[in-house]
């Protein structure tokens, strides 16, 4: 059977924490590192962050247009980026969740 490369999103449990830390959070093409906040990085050039060095391995963005993202999807393909895409509400989500079980500790 053809192989047949459509976009799909996935739940998926990640660790919040980890994310973050490799995470870049874009409006457009530029965006800004969630673990040092530096701004400008562009994800389809910095592969790595240029304020605190660290190696972007996810993307969030607060696009829901199907067309959009997939905009950008196709943009990561055609650079061959390892980049995986995250829904920044869902994430920002999961981080509050993560910051109110940290009460209870
Ligand atoms: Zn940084």
């Amino acid at each position: 059977m053809a192989q047949q490369h459509k976009s799909v999103r996935v739940w998926q449990k990640l660790d919040v924490n980890e994310v973050r830390k490799h995470l870049l959070i874009i409006d457009d093409l530029y965006g800004s590192c969630a673990n040092c906040k530096q701004l400008g990085l562009n994800y389809l050039k910095d592969a790595q962050c240029t304020g605190c060095g660290t190696e972007f391995r996810y993307l969030a963005t607060t696009l829901k247009a199907p067309g959009e993202v997939a905009r950008i999807l196709g943009r990561i393909e055609k650079e061959g980026l390892k980049l995986a895409v995250l829904d920044r509400d869902d994430f920002e989500r999961a981080e509050a969740k993560d910051a109110l079980n940290d009460l209870f500790k």
